[in-house]
């Protein structure tokens, strides 16, 4: 025995070392030393290669020189020491995980370690045996913690494809270890297995570092079993056949042992036996090879019943979501897949594409995306009529330069394989489905039969993307029509507020105009008469300028109004506190409340801060409200002020004017904003501002938003609707930043829309009444 290890170990180690130096030629011609997997792999080559040509120096040609042999035996030692720390760092770059450089820096204070121990050692069989300690530990450790790591990510991993790699791997360290563990443990029989055995391991790395489309390990497996008891089962046939013939020929023979012999009998025995085995032994066999590939392999598919069922499900559909359905459906039966959809594609003209994600079988996340025009997936699934794998797109160099936004895409779609649909040559979509539940991966047989179903499926999806158009058109021009219908109705109710605006103007100019030219007529007379009633004229002509003053007042509002309609509002503007215009604009009123008999409770104003604004503006505006307020309430109605500070990125002033009065009709809620528009017919209106439901030129509003506007603020209305029975009330809410252009009143304004719900005055009062802060007349 020791003969054939002392002959046979060190051309053992040549014989490995060429190997492994065949193998950094292979890795460095087909990879090149791009990644990091493929440097690591080629150092860790260069050291077997070095550490096999010194072990084979140190244990055979020790007669050379010594010094050589003991050299050679150092540099065995110092490179096999590296070897355990280089495969945990290969297996993190490969697989690939985190924290390489911690385990290559562990593996370094190892090394460190093993060198310093060495070094102080004295020479006594317990120092010797500390330091083999030492190493077996560190090489253990480095080892399993790799076979850890990789059987942990296999059990992870969840694609077939990106398992089956993972496989090779996991097979290769455990050949390494196991190489390793032999060729260490000295047994000169089983220990010449050891370098063998290594560099099998290392070409299985090579080739899972150089191969994308590694061999299925578990089929290869499978196959080999399948083979193997096939194999047996025939020679248990030809057993049975020769001892059966023989035990045939035995009878025969003694009971012809004292009679002639019959060589005929021999003969036609044996042709029967022949004959017997010849027929029975295809069929055995066949029924054999069926049960073991059916148990090895779980039941196939019948891929033309596949087609003919799948051609006949999808021929007629025109809803593009019902089409991947049942396309999905029907793919996922033959093929037994749990999630699947359908990518629609639309050319755009800059090269990229358009992706519609239509779900077809199991959930998905992913949403709608535009591939690049360098989209290496859409170029491939434009260029290739073949289906394209997830495994593909993760492993081929052509990918790496993929956008992460499109990875992640695809992460979340998380998909097998993508299947191409062309229809004259350009791509209108692909089939997506997701891994086989069985955990196969696809084969090239279920490639073939996709790609069959993908050329069906386009004459399908080019109907129902047609259909879909179609369908979208008409939606888009319903939906125009009715926008259509709303701007129509805007503009005829804008049309009805001209021709009530020019009989409203003409009246409500008319009638100061007929009072001064009446009063001037009377004042003639009087004159003319010699009448010179001192009391009497002095009330002719306080009428006169009152008329005067509500000519003016119209006039003013008509040239605010054409103002605010070119940018044109001047704001001169200062530090105001709110209680400053809300009061003015309250004390306005005061006769008319009084006369109206109506209450007005102001509260929470008094402590809102300074803004930045426009006095007299801001006073003409809650004016303008506080008088429609009074004009659209009965007598003895109910008006609230209330205002508070809503804090936010940007603080801004709310203040609010509601009134218990007859209401806004929703649909009205935006145009009373409108120039010249008033909610209700003008019949109703009787002439006076204070009057119930006193008329006006339809101006007060739009004032008014042009006043806040220009403020940076937002004013809206919310009121339930137009009753003048039930009088639900009407809430003029006012948003009003501290600084123009400080807050977003519009965020703002959204927000408070959206957090509040409609309350009525009424209800309000009851729980705020006590906190009122100052209570105008009532
Ligand atoms: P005017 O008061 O001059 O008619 P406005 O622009 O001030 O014009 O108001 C427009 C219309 O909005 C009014 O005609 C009225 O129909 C409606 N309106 C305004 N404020 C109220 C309110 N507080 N209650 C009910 N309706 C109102």
């Amino acid at each position: 025995m020791g003969n054939v290890a002392l002959q046979w170990g060190p051309t053992a180690a040549l014989l490995a070392a060429s190997g492994y130096f065949l193998l950094l030629v292979l890795v460095v011609r087909r990879r090149g030393l791009s990644g990091a997997t493929e440097q690591w792999f080629a150092a860790y080559l260069v050291l077997s290669v070095v550490w096999t040509v010194a072990w084979a120096l140190s244990t055979q040609w020790g007669w050379i020189k010594p010094w050589v042999a003991d050299l050679a035996y150092s540099l065995s030692v110092y490179t096999a020491a590296f070897f355990s720390p280089m495969l945990a760092v290969l297996t993190l770059n490969f697989l690939p995980r985190r924290g390489a450089k911690e385990v290559a820096f562990l593996g370094l204070l190892w090394i460190i370690a093993i060198v310093l121990v060495e070094r102080s050692a004295v020479e006594t069989p317990g120092d010797r045996a500390a330091l083999d300690f030492l190493r077996l530990v560190g090489w253990i450790g480095f080892l399993v913690g790799s076979i850890a790591m990789t059987t942990a990510g296999y059990v992870r991993l969840r694609r077939p494809l990106h398992r089956n790699r993972v496989l090779y791997w996991l097979v290769a360290l455990i050949l390494i270890a196991l190489g390793e563990a032999l060729h260490y443990s000295g047994n000169g029989a089983v220990g010449q297995f050891g370098l063998p055995l290594r560099l099998l391991g290392a070409m299985m790395m090579a080739y899972s570092i150089v191969t994308y489309s590694l061999p299925d390990l578990k089929s290869v497996g499978r196959r080999t079993l399948l083979q193997v008891s096939v194999t047996l089962v025939r020679a248990f046939l030809f057993l049975a056949a020769i001892v059966g013939a023989v035990a045939v020929f035995q009878l025969l023979g003694r009971k012809t042992l004292n009679a002639d012999p019959f060589p005929w009998l021999i003969i036609v025995v044996g042709a029967v036996a022949a004959l017997i085995f010849a027929v029975l032994q295809t069929p055995i066999q066949n029924v054999v090879a069926g049960v073991a590939e059916r148990l090895l392999f779980g039941p196939g598919y019948d891929a033309s019943r596949a087609l003919r069922n799948y051609s006949q499900s999808v021929s007629n559909i025109l809803h593009i979501e019902r089409l991947a359905r049942v396309a999905i459906e029907t793919i996922a039966d033959a093929l037994d897949v749990d999630r699947g959809g359908l990518l629609h594609i639309t050319a755009r003209d800059d090269g990229g594409a358009d992706v519609r994600v239509i779900p077809g079988l199991g959930d998905n996340s992913a949403m709608n995306v535009a591939f690049a025009p360098d989209s290496p997936v859409l170029q491939a699934l434009q260029d290739t009529q073949r289906p394209l794998t997830q495994y593909d797109i993760d492993m081929l160099p052509e990918f790496r330069s993929m956008d992460p936004e499109e990875r992640q895409w695809q992460w979340a779609l998380d998909v097998e394989v993508y299947v191409p649909i062309h229809a004259k040559r350009t791509l209108i979509g692909a089939l997506t489905l997701g891994a086989k539940r069985t955990g196969e991966p696809y084969h090239a047989q279920d490639l073939d039969v996709l790609n069959t179903l993908a050329g069906q499926t386009a004459v399908a999806l080019e109907n129902a993307r047609l259909f879909d158009d179609q369908r979208r058109l008409n939606q888009e021009v319903s939906q125009l029509n009715e926008e259509l219908i709303t701007a129509n109705m805007r503009l005829e109710k804008l049309d009805k507020a001209k021709t009530d605006f020019l009989n409203i103007t003409s009246h409500e100019l008319r009638t100061p105009l007929t009072q001064v030219r009446g009063y001037a007529d009377i004042l003639g007379e009087m004159v003319e008469d010699g009448e010179f009633n001192q009391p009497k004229m002095l009330n002719i002509s306080n009428r006169i300028s009152r008329a005067a003053d509500r000519l003016d007042s119209i006039y003013s509002a008509m040239f605010d109004v054409s103002a605010i309609g070119v940018d044109a509002l001047q704001l001169r503007m200062e530090p105001v506190k709110p209680v400053q215009f809300v009061t003015q604009a309250v004390e306005k009123w005061q006769a008319a409340l009084d006369q109206r008999q109506q209450s007005l409770v102001v509260f929470g104003i008094a402590e809102l801060p300074y803004l930045d604004g426009d006095l007299a503006r801001l006073v003409q505006a809650f004016s303008n409200l506080v008088n429609n307020a009074i004009k659209f309430t009965p007598d003895g109605g109910r008006i609230e002020v209330w205002g508070r500070l809503v804090q936010g990125p940007e603080p801004v002033i709310e203040i609010v004017i509601a009134d218990s009065g007859v209401g806004i009709d929703p649909g009205d809620h935006d145009m009373i904003f409108e120039k010249f528009y008033r909610a209700s017919s003008i019949d109703l209106h009787s002439t006076g501002d204070t009057k119930f439901m006193g008329g006006g030129p339809g101006l007060g509003l739009p004032i008014a938003k042009g006043v806040i506007e220009g403020h940076g603020g937002r004013i809206w209305v919310e009121s339930e609707g137009y009753d003048e029975e039930a009088c639900p009330g009407s809430r003029f809410h006012v948003l009003l930043p501290l600084r123009r252009g400080g807050a977003d009143p519009d965020w703002v304004s959204r927000q408070l829309r959206k957090t509040r719900p409609l309350t009525g005055l009424a209800k309000r009062l009851v729980t705020r009444d006590g906190q009122n802060d100052k209570k105008g007349s009532g």
